[in-house]
């Protein structure tokens, strides 16, 4: 089988040294196979989404040396894929609206934890007549989707073989208020329809695999193979991102440095001086 990987950065803020990490993991892994490598814009959240931001990570990408086969795609033109995974998810009888707002989510003294922050406590759950006129999201009724699915497996290359654990996520968001889609559906859906063989991506998404395994086997998608990567650390050991004040790829391309010679470094394990280290 041909090794097609994909890189799919969301266009809300310019890239940072990680991403610049996880694009080269994913580029490098298929063209090390001779196979291939794909650029999915991920805009869907059309209130955090700028046209600015996608100019610049064409022209990062293209500073550190990476080329991809085919035009990029850019899920923002793809909503009808996610809205007939939607309604087929409905037809199941999968989902229910949520008319909560976070305030209300977070103001309800028994919401749990699980690995992304509050559990949805489930208000919304059983409700009769709810009044889709008012503006509601779309919530996967956890328990009964894993239930039809049955127990699920993935492989990870760092990992093995995993067993997903959707349940400890709850009643995700797959529709939202302001978005056709949410992040978990609309890159479930495109790996599959876009042939991707392998996921390559950060160890910050790891958990969200739980919840990606489960939608593939409701909606009969297959399963890539995963591998989460190593994240590159700040020189305080944190976790390189913008909220650390990492720099942007933008502001070292832009001050005349070398991004081919950057790429090789970071494949090297080695991140420019004063940036931090690859985090074991
Ligand atoms: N769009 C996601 C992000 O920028 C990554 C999607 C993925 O690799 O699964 O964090």
């Amino acid at each position: 089988m041909d090794i097609h990987t994909r890189f799919a950065p969301s266009p809300t803020g310019r890239l940072h040294l990680g991403h610049a990490y996880s694009a080269l993991r994913a580029h490098d892994a298929a063209r090390a196979e001779g196979g291939h490598f794909t650029l999915r814009i991920e805009d869907i959240d059309g209130t955090r989404s700028r046209p600015e931001h996608v100019a610049a990570i064409f022209a990062d990408l293209d500073w550190l040396g990476l080329t991809w086969d085919e035009p990029p795609t850019f899920q923002s033109q793809r909503l009808a894929l996610y809205q007939d995974a939607l309604d087929r998810l409905r037809a199941m009888g999968l989902l229910y609206p949520c008319f909560c707002t976070r305030a209300d989510i977070a103001a309800s003294l028994s919401a749990p934890h699980g690995p992304d922050g509050a559990l949805y406590p489930g208000t919304c759950r059983h409700q009769r007549d709810p009044d889709l006129a008012r503006p509601h999201s779309w919530r996967l009724d956890m328990a009964r989707a894993a239930e039809r699915a049955g127990p699920l497996v993935w492989q990870d290359a760092h990992a093995g073989t995993v067993i997903a654990d959707p349940l400890a996520h709850g009643d995700v968001i797959l529709a939202r208020k302001d978005a056709p889609a949410s992040y978990h559906l609309a890159v479930t859906v495109d790996d599959a329809a876009q042939g991707i063989s392998h996921v390559v991506r950060g160890r910050d998404l790891f958990t969200a695999t739980h919840v990606h395994r489960l939608l593939q086997a409701l909606l009969d998608l297959p399963t890539p193979a995963y591998l989460h990567h190593d994240l590159l650390a700040g020189p305080d050991g944190t976790r390189l991102a913008k909220r650390h004040g990492a720099p942007t790829l933008e502001s070292l391309r832009l001050a005349g440095q070398d991004g081919r010679a950057l790429a090789d470094e970071l494949r090297k394990g080695e991140v420019p001086i004063g940036f931090g280290t690859v985090e074991a």
